[in-house]
């Protein structure tokens, strides 16, 4: 018996990284599983892969685009059972500059992404979930994916930065807006985390330095440790936790000086 079995789960950017290391994490506990992305190879490849062992399926979506989002919902709702019981807002992108030089289209790229984004999509399937629950199904579970980023900045990643503070307010927000049907919404605040994002820090000894040296269990995490965060907050592990964003960014957020790292 898995903690998700029977769910239905929508994660979105889930083609790779922290998005496919949750895909993989929900399909093992038993979810079925909605891949969504832009990249539709690398997506279509790692929802062929996992449903060699359980129920995954991939529909391409922008998560800027409302029309594109629409077309994600009705698709998750016609996979499976017809409900959408988890979503998870994973899909996010970088843009570096400092800060004289920010083009305001690579401002509205980024919050494109990471905060309407997640506003689209949850809006979308919180209108799901509240229909279900007026049916009297089960409450969803909303799960944001934020950043330590939201609380620490980047002084050349401006709207990275602003969008992960605005996931952590709209977490607030949708939490309490969709309370009254029980509905529980989380953020997840990942430190450095080692995927595509973080490239960088495997070849570039100063970058990785000053990433360990900020985070007193001195490595990266990896995927899937913020995937078995994604299972506890998507499950009835977690049914009184809500409007959260849960830092797992080991220890990064509690550290005011740096530690001695080796080479
Ligand atoms: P990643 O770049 O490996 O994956 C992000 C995915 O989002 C990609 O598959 C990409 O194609 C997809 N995506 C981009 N734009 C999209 C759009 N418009 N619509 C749909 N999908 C889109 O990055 P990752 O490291 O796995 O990051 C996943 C999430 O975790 C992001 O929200 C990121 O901000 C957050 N995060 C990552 C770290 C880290 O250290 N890697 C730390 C904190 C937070």
């Amino acid at each position: 018996m898995g903690t998700l079995d029977g769910k239905v789960a929508i994660i979105t950017g889930a083609a790779r990284g922290i998005g496919k290391a949750i895909a993989e994490r929900f399909v093992a506990e038993g979810a079925s599983v909605v891949i969504s992305d832009i990249m539709e190879d690398a997506g279509k490849a790692t929802a062929a892969e996992l449903a060699k062992s359980g129920k995954a399926v991939f529909i391409a979506a922008d998560v800027g685009d409302a029309a594109s989002v629409a077309k994600l919902v009705e698709g998750a709702k016609k996979a499976f059972t017809g409900e959408i019981d988890i979503l998870i807002n994973n899909a996010g992108i970088v843009h570096s500059a400092e800060f004289l030089d920010l083009a305001e289209a690579d401002f509205d790229k980024v919050l494109r992404v990471n905060l309407k984004g997640s506003f689209l999509v949850g809006q979308a399937v919180a209108k799901v979930m509240v229909e279900q629950v007026k049916a009297g199904k089960t409450p969803g579970a909303i799960v944001n994916m934020s950043s330590v980023n939201a609380r620490l900045a980047i002084v050349n990643q401006i709207p990275y930065c602003v969008s992960k503070g605005g996931v952590s307010q709209l977490t607030n927000v949708m939490a309490l807006g969709l309370s009254e049907w029980g509905i529980r919404v989380n953020a997840i605040g990942p430190g450095s985390i080692a995927t595509e994002m973080l490239a960088s820090v495997n070849t570039d000894k100063t970058a990785r330095h000053r990433l360990f040296s900020r985070t007193p269990l001195r490595r990266l995490g990896e995927p899937d440790e913020i995937a078995k965060v994604a299972v506890f907050l998507a499950s009835d592990a977690a049914s009184y936790v809500t409007g959260q964003t849960i830092y797992a960014d080991g220890g990064r957020l509690g550290l005011n000086y740096t530690v001695p790292v080796a080479d």
